[in-house]
Parts: C-alpha cells; structure tokens; sequence
C-alpha cells in the first residue's frame, strides 16, 4: 500500500514511499491533482569530454507528461512546484528514478555519472542528504556516480542556510555542480569556500558565443577562473561545432548540449550510447574568437 497514494490532495500523509523500488515509469504521486493527473518521468541528455570526446556523464532533467497538455518542461512545474510541498515530493522521486537508473546502468556494464537537479527548499534541511545515503547504499551505487546541481542563484541567495547540506552531500562523496554559472553573483569567497567539484557555464552565455565577442570573453574568463579554483567546467547549451571548437580552445572540460544529444529517456540513451563515436576536436582546428 502506498502511503501517498493517487487522489489524495491535501492529505497529510508522509512524503516518502519507503517500499520496495518501484519501476520507472509510473503515475506522480505529488499532493497535487495536477501533477498527480500526469506521469513523471526522467530524461538523460549525455555530457562529453571535449577532449576526448568521451561520454563522462548524464544530467537527469524532469519531465511532467499531462494528459491534455503533452510533454511539459520544467522550468513552469518547477516554479509552481516550489511554491508548496509538491517540489520536496518531485525530488524525492527524482532521487529515487536516478539513482534506480545508475544501477541499471551499473549491471549492463554502462559506467554513467549521473547529475540531478535539486532546488533550493531541499537544501533548507538534511532530508535530501540523508535520502540520497540511504538510496545509494540500498541500490550499491558508489557516491562518486553521483552528483546533485544547485543554481548559482538558488546557492547565493542563501548561502549559511544551504550549507549544512552541502557539506553532508560532500562528506557522503556526491559531487556538487554549480549550475547556471555567471547568473547568480556569486563571491569568490563562496566559490572557493563552498565544497563543489563543478562549475556549469550558463546556456545564456553559450549560446552566444560563437557570435558575440562578449560572451565569447565571460565564458573564457569563467572556464579560467573555475579551473584556478581546481573546478571541472562544464558548458550547457552547446548547440553547434563551432562552440565546441571555441570551448576546446578555451580548455573547458566537458560539454553538453544538442550538438552531441538532446535529453532523451533512458531507453534511448542506452542505444545511443552504443551508437556513439566519439567526436574530437582536430588539432589546430581551432576557430579564431569573435571580435
Ligand atoms: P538546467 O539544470 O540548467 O538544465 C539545462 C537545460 O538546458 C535543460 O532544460 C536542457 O534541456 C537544456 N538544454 C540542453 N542542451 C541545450 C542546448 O544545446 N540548447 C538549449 N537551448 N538548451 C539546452 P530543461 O530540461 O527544460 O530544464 C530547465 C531547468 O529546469 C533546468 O535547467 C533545471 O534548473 C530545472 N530542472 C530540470 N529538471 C529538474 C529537476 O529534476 N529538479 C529540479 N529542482 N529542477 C529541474
Ligand atoms: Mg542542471
Ligand atoms: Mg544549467
Ligand atoms: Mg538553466
């Protein structure tokens, strides 16, 4: 029996389903008739090596398919989520699907890195940290497999109340991302305070610098400033060979985006993983910048 289960809007029942894994693919049970009227799901879009061409990793992105609405992004579920309880359920099932799928992955012999997505409410006490322990251990998937990104925005807008958690993601071995890097003001005091393993250049940013002599010059100064603090720098919003080529230049470590892959089920990541050669920059083909 499910304690939260389909229909049960502003029941106080408790978050966690703590029953045996469930498969992948089934209804939200978020106590919310909206959500709870669509499905869930996780998608997987890969992160490569720019100079290997590698696939190093994954960053699990959400998707909310409603029934008359389609597939739904979510950056519109995210913001309503995070009004109420709703968010704290959805990161629960997102830990729960990730780190499910990392040992799927593991027993076929697929060695991923997976990112997830947390949002800043989930950080406010130590249940996120203490959910992905409990999960990694019951599934055997070893912490370093893991990594949990939180917003440059939703970080510094708060830092002191985000810390704790922080530090126990760290202290169990998860890595932690500074996601949308360059949007968010942080303090160099922070950045090199804060225990993270990644910074990722915003797609604002990315998107515009094959063309734009500025942004071309934000990204290269962060990729520099990251990889002084010893952080890996991954650029989102990769979308053409150009970019690429320029963020070879710049040294930056990984890069994702729809050049390489969109975000796709698991699935089809696992045949596109079979059918992927990797991709390196030529020597000395480096594109001049942007002026
Ligand atoms: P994000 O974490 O910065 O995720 C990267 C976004 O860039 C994703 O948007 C992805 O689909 C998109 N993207 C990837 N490659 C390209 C590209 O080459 N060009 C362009 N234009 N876009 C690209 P998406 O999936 O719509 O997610 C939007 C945001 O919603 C995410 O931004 C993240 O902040 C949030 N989000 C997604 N899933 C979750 C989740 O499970 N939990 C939480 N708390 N937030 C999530
Ligand atoms: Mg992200
Ligand atoms: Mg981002
Ligand atoms: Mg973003």
């Amino acid at each position: 029996p499910d304690p939260v289960p389909n229909g049960s809007a502003g029941a106080s029942a408790p978050a966690a389903p703590v029953a045996a894994p469930a498969p992948v693919r089934r209804a939200a049970r978020a106590e919310d008739p909206a959500v709870d009227a669509g499905e869930i799901t996780m998608y997987y879009q890969p992160q490569i090596a720019i100079a290997t061409g590698e696939v190093v990793g994954v960053e699990a992105l959400l998707r909310w398919w409603h029934p008359r609405r389609g597939m739904v992004d979510p950056g519109e579920l995210i913001q309503v989520a995070e009004q109420s309880a709703v968010m704290r359920l959805l990161t629960r099932r997102v830990v729960d699907d990730v780190v499910e799928q990392l040992a799927k992955w593991s027993a076929a012999g697929i060695a991923l890195r997976a990112a997830l997505n947390v949002s800043v409410r989930d950080l406010h006490t130590g249940e996120i940290a203490e959910q992905i322990a409990d999960r990694l251990s019951r599934y055997g998937v070893l912490p370093d497999r893991l990594q949990v990104e939180i917003t440059e925005g939703a970080l510094m807008a708060d830092p002191r109340r985000v810390l704790a958690s922080i530090t126990q993601l760290h202290r169990i071995g998860v890595g932690i991302a500074l996601d949308d890097f360059g949007t968010g003001y942080s303090s160099l005091q922070h950045l090199r305070r804060l225990p993270l393993s990644e910074v990722k250049v915003d797609r604002s940013f990315v998107l515009g610098m094959a063309d734009d002599a500025d942004d071309a010059a934000i990204v290269r100064s962060m990729i520099e400033l990251a990889g002084a603090l010893g952080l890996r720098v991954v650029a989102e919003g990769v979308e053409d060979e150009r970019t690429w080529r320029l963020l070879h230049a710049a040294g930056c470590d990984v890069a994702q985006g729809w050049f390489h892959a969109r975000p796709m089920p698991a699935e089809e990541l696992a045949a596109w993983l079979a059918r992927y050669r990797p991709v390196r920059p030529a020597v000395g083909a480096d594109p001049e910048t942007p002026r």
